[in-house]
């Protein structure tokens, strides 16, 4: 699949709807993937973050997930062909698996965020399978405890919610035990599903402003988000 590499990381130019049918396609497979929905910040990050580099490099898809990177892609003379936010993709999933009845298992998120965000999916989508929910953590010495309940679960598509570069760390540290066939680290998606944060209107993401909905709703993010509208264009610029 092509790929745009940005700030040493490679990210790929798929659509939502090419994104859809490469988890299709996984999970007829069955082998172990990852997807990280890779957004400026986290090239910011991963330039300093030696470990999450090599997750990035390792994973099976980069979906452009931040306006950031489409006009990164230009600026190098490139072209990613839209938006494809980690957010929109996991209720995406959800639809398609509704129809397809694939099994969802939903990890992270504060206790009891993944309940209401799996009740919140089902309600929507009937007939959705989610075989398992559950917060846990991010931790080294709780991944055991984790882990079991998911292989007995036999999910199709693991999302895990603990934030970057937590989540992504985790999936690629236990995939291949894991055997789930696409993990995607999902960030603060749950609590959007599970009503606990809002999401900018359409109309503020289509103008590529979301960042700028989040400063003002959460301005405790102010240094990621800094990292995101600032650094991240700089360190383009400088390449
Ligand atoms: N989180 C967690 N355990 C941790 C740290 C974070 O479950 O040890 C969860 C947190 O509750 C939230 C998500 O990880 O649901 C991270 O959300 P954030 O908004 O920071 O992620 P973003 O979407 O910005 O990547």
């Amino acid at each position: 699949m092509r790929s745009v590499t940005i700030l040493g990381i490679p990210i790929h130019a798929v659509t939502m709807s090419e994104t859809l049918d490469w988890v299709a396609a996984a999970i007829a497979k069955r082998a172990p993937r990852q997807i990280c929905t890779t957004n400026p910040e986290f090239l910011v990050t991963a330039q300093r973050d030696a470990a999450f580099r090599g997750v990035l490099n390792d994973s099976d898809l980069n979906i452009p997930d931040g306006i950031g990177l489409l006009w990164a892609a230009r600026r190098l003379g490139d072209r990613l062909p839209e938006r494809v936010a980690g957010s929109d993709l996991v209720v995406a999933i959800a639809a398609r698996a509704a129809r397809e009845g694939w099994r969802l298992y939903l990890l992270g998120a504060a206790p009891g965020v993944a309940e209401r965000a799996a009740d919140v999916l089902r309600a929507a989508h009937p007939g959705l399978l989610v075989v398992g929910t559950e917060s846990g953590s991010p931790r080294a010495e709780d991944a055991e405890r984790l882990i079991g309940p998911i292989v007995a679960a036999r999910p199709d598509v693991l999302f895990v919610a603990y934030g970057a570069p937590a989540q992504d760390k985790w999936i690629a540290a236990h995939r291949a035990r894991l055997g789930v066939p696409v993990a995607i680290g999902v960030g603060g998606t749950l609590d959007f599903i599970a009503g606990q944060a809002s999401r900018a209107p359409r109309w503020v993401q289509q103008l590529g402003l979301e960042w700028l909905y989040r400063f003002v709703r959460q301005p405790w993010r102010a240094r990621r988000i800094a990292a995101a509208v600032i650094e991240f264009p700089l360190a383009v610029l400088r390449r």
